[in-house]
């Protein structure tokens, strides 16, 4: 097959290209490289089954696809706060230009929401059914309001149009090439760790989060594609942890002697984290396989060796 990955380049997108060259489809990776980069993809350049195109998702785009895979979008506060109105614009015009794509070519669209669309959370652990407690008017609402809005236009496109969509909400993901720059708590403290700098907790490190590996998200996104279902469907690892907990596995897996420092918590930080994967296992039979110590001693190796 051939499919479309826009903000393949960035780091979920990089790993998914790789995974579905190495099942012998064509890959096209459409990225404005704002938060992703050509060396995240630099080592699949070289397959003749794999092509890069520069673009951004605001503007209508055409190619002769299979499958498309919504991606394009920063997923880091810091990022995704630089420039909010940008960041709503990915979202909703991004969503109707793959989803136009989509419906002209008659191929379905896959799009990762996220667990952002829960806010912060009153149901604990959260079910597709919680419809969440987004603060409409605060710093997150560029992403989170705009990922909801997206799959508000995924679900008309499919009751207008009969668009093949499938929406997917992805926890916490982390691994192998996430940016140096990032700013994310994982790839943050793992950073920090290794170059013995302070390890920036914000808050007092009990609000929690549930990490999954790179490679189960990877996996849970072809198992959606595959299936008929249009989702919504949480993909995430329900173990949670909390931030101070996360702290103290990197401490010893780096065998760092790096100092804790709280730092302020960023506005409408949510407090806790935890998907609800019931439906996963039922509709995709999908339940991710790496735990915490061996995805971070993965991720510790990788930025071990860039840094
Ligand atoms: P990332 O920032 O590494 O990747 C996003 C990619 O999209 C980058 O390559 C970036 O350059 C590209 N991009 C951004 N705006 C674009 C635009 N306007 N036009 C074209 N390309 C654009 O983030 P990621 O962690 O790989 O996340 C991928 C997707 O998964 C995002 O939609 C994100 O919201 C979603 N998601 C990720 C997580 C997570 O924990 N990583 C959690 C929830 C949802
Ligand atoms: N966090 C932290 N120190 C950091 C970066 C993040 O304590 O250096 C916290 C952040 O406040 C949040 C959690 O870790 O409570 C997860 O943050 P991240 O940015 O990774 O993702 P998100 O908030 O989008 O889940």
């Amino acid at each position: 097959m051939k499919i479309l990955i826009t903000g393949g380049a960035g780091f979920i997108g990089s790993h998914l290209c790789e995974k579905l060259l190495e099942q012998g489809h064509a890959v096209v990776c459409l990225d404005n490289f704002f938060t992703g980069s050509k060396d995240n993809v630099k080592h699949l350049l070289a397959d003749e089954n794999f092509k890069v195109a520069e673009q951004d998702v605001e503007s209508p785009y055409d190619f002769a696809v299979d499958q498309i895979y919504n991606l394009a979008c920063p997923a880091a506060p810091i990022w995704y706060q630089k420039d909010p109105v940008k960041t709503v614009r990915t979202n909703v015009l991004g969503a109707i230009n793959a989803l136009e794509l989509a419906k002209r070519i008659g191929c379905p669209m896959l799009h990762t929401s996220t667990s952002e669309v829960y806010g912060d959370p009153a149901v604990h652990p959260q079910p597709e059914s919680y419809w969440g407690n987004v603060n409409p008017i605060g710093v997150r609402a560029c992403y989170d309001e705009g990922k909801r809005c997206a799959e508000t236009l995924c679900f008309d496109y499919y009751r207008e149009h009969q668009v093949g969509i499938k929406v997917v909400r992805i926890f916490n993901t982390y691994g192998p090439r996430m940016a140096i720059a990032d700013g994310r708590v994982v790839s943050n403290f793992i950073i920090q760790a290794l170059r013995g700098e302070a390890i920036t907790i914000y808050g007092r490190g009990e609000q929690t989060r549930s990490f999954c590996y790179v490679a189960d998200m990877v996996e849970g996104l072809i198992k959606m594609m595959a299936s008929s279902f249009s989702g919504p469907v949480n993909l995430g690892n329900p173990a949670e942890f909390s931030v101070r907990e996360l702290a103290a596995k990197i401490l010893k897996l780096t065998n760092s002697r790096s100092q804790i420092i709280c730092q302020d918590l960023p506005a409408d930080d949510p407090k806790q984290r935890q998907p609800d994967i019931n439906l996963a296992k039922e509709k995709l039979n999908w339940d991710p396989e790496v735990n915490l110590d061996d995805g971070l001693i993965k991720t510790i190796e990788y930025f071990r060796g860039i840094l």
